[in-house]
């Protein structure tokens, strides 16, 4: 191996990128970026009944969208292609055979029948299913018969029978397991499809990958490929193998929630670069107290060893306060460009949504929480009379009949319907009546909104509904105060 940092980022194409597969993309980025390393995207498709319509452009556009951008992939080579596993199809059977001249793999005849009535008689007997190795004994005589007949094969991993295998991982420290608990995994399919589990290792190889770095669920089957590695005489790389990534101390996100997927935050109107920041903090921390991270900010700091082995808690609640942090931060521009779908979506007829935005930004924390706030826009909504009743602002229905019925030929007379001439008339009659601001302005948000709780208040409603909707608002408030 050259000695340069390798990592690789290896999705299978099932249609859903899970919040676990993002953070095991973004540690393998943050590992190349802080090396100086390279950062290599390869489709793992050999289990074509897994394969979803779609899913690859899933993969390749989360990783754009949240700057994840791999150095070497199926468009892009750096010389150790092809990167999608189906089309390296063919070069897997030549290790595989390697493998069997080694003694550490072997030609397995068995079909289905016979494997079925194994299992079931391991079942029946309180067996955990595996292969009882019946092909390991064919002799070299017996396997050439067979494959001269063309009786159809896989290629299974001979596993010793006595022993340990080891190895150290960065984050679960030493792992070990007998080998006699190991089971002669398939290595290379009837079809000549290899298995993940022979994939992964003859590509780790070829392509170089210095730093595995990928989730916990393969850490039990990692001394498997450790054992092909030691069979071909080539060097390990080093493991890093990351925390699963839980909705609760129980319960795994489930896709079924909405809760798991990149795709169902970004629907659900959180923004790729608190998501992004979120995730990197699901299962490792940074030294010190920040917790807001760009992604080059990430480059800078990122160390493995801030990755913890307890599972990480997906915790929503904290997501959701990490963007509300990200929309405040936003130029108006910016928000402007994220919100204005949301209320594209939420509002039919023509609004101010400069002035919109204005108020919106400081009143949420997702971008989901827009459609909810915005009914006023397209009506009234229904409300009773009694609205207009607040102790607080010391406002009846007849105080705010009062109140509309002066304010209503002073707006009558603006020109200039901005925010800032609309505060202006506004707060020169509450002086003039000698009033309190509440006394006026409660009444105008009730009656141009029938609603208690709006983005902004009358003003900003005024300014964000225009001249003339107001107008009729503020009468047909006035014809139902009587
Ligand atoms: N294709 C595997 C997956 O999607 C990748 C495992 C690995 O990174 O080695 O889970």
């Amino acid at each position: 191996m050259s000695g340069k940092v390798r990592t690789r980022f290896a999705p299978s194409p099932t249609g859903y990128m899970h919040v676990g597969n993002l953070r095991t993309a973004l540690y393998a980025y943050l590992k190349a970026r802080s090396a100086g390393g390279t950062f290599v995207l390869r489709i793992e498709d050999t289990d074509q009944e897994r394969f979803v319509e779609g899913a690859l452009d899933i993969i390749y556009g989360t990783l754009r969208e949240t700057g994840l951008l791999w150095d070497e992939g199926p468009d892009k080579d750096g010389g150790f292609g092809p990167y999608v596993q189906s089309d390296r199809k063919g070069l897997y059977l030549d290790y595989a055979k390697q493998l069997i001249e080694k003694g550490a793999a072997y030609y397995c005849f068995c079909d289905k029948e016979r494997l079925d009535e194994m299992r079931a008689v391991q079942k029946a007997s309180g067996q955990a299913p595996h292969y009882d190795g019946q092909c390991r004994e064919l002799t070299p005589e017996q396997v050439q018969e067979k494959l001269d007949a063309g009786v159809p094969y896989v290629i299974r991993q001979k596993m010793p029978r006595t022993g340990t295998t080891s190895f150290e991982d960065v984050v679960y420290g030493h792992i070990e397991v007998e080998n006699s608990t190991l089971d002669d995994q398939i290595l290379l399919k009837t079809d000549g499809m290899p298995t993940y589990n022979f994939a992964n290792v003859v590509d780790d190889h070829l392509m170089e990958i210095s730093h595995v770095i990928r989730g916990s669920e393969y850490l039990s089957s990692t001394p498997k490929y450790n054992l092909l590695y030691q069979a071909f005489g080539w060097p390990l790389p080093v493991y890093i193998h990351c925390p699963p990534v839980m909705k609760d101390a129980q319960n795994k996100l489930s896709k079924r929630n909405g809760d798991a997927s990149y795709q169902d935050l970004i629907a659900k109107g959180y923004l790729t670069a608190a998501v992004l920041n979120y995730i990197a903090l699901c299962g490792w921390s940074p030294k010190g107290e920040q917790e807001i991270f760009s992604l080059e900010e990430m480059e800078k700091i990122w160390s493995e060893s801030g990755i913890s082995k307890s599972p990480a808690i997906f915790d929503s609640e904290k997501l959701r306060f990490m963007n509300a942090e990200y929309i405040r931060r936003m130029t108006p521009e910016e928000f402007f460009a994220a919100a204005e779908p949301w209320i594209d979506q939420a509002v039919k007829t023509p609004c101010d949504k400069k002035v919109l935005c204005h108020v919106l930004q400081q009143r949420c924390e997702v971008l989901g929480d827009i459609p909810a706030q915005l009914p006023f826009v397209d009506a009234v909504q229904e409300y009773d009379v009694e609205m207009y009743t607040s102790k607080k602002m010391k406002t009846t229905p007849e105080t705010a009949k009062e109140a509309l019925t002066a304010l209503l030929p002073v707006l009558e007379e603006l020109q200039d319907w901005t925010v800032e001439k609309i505060h202006a008339a506004c707060f020169d009659l509450i002086a003039k009546l000698e009033v309190k601001n509440g006394w006026m302005l409660w009444p105008l948000r009730v009656a141009l909104s029938g609603m208690q709780f709006t983005p902004g208040g009358g003003i900003e409603i005024a300014a964000i509904i225009g001249k003339e909707r107001t107008m009729e608002r503020l009468r047909a408030a006035l014809a139902k105060l009587g």
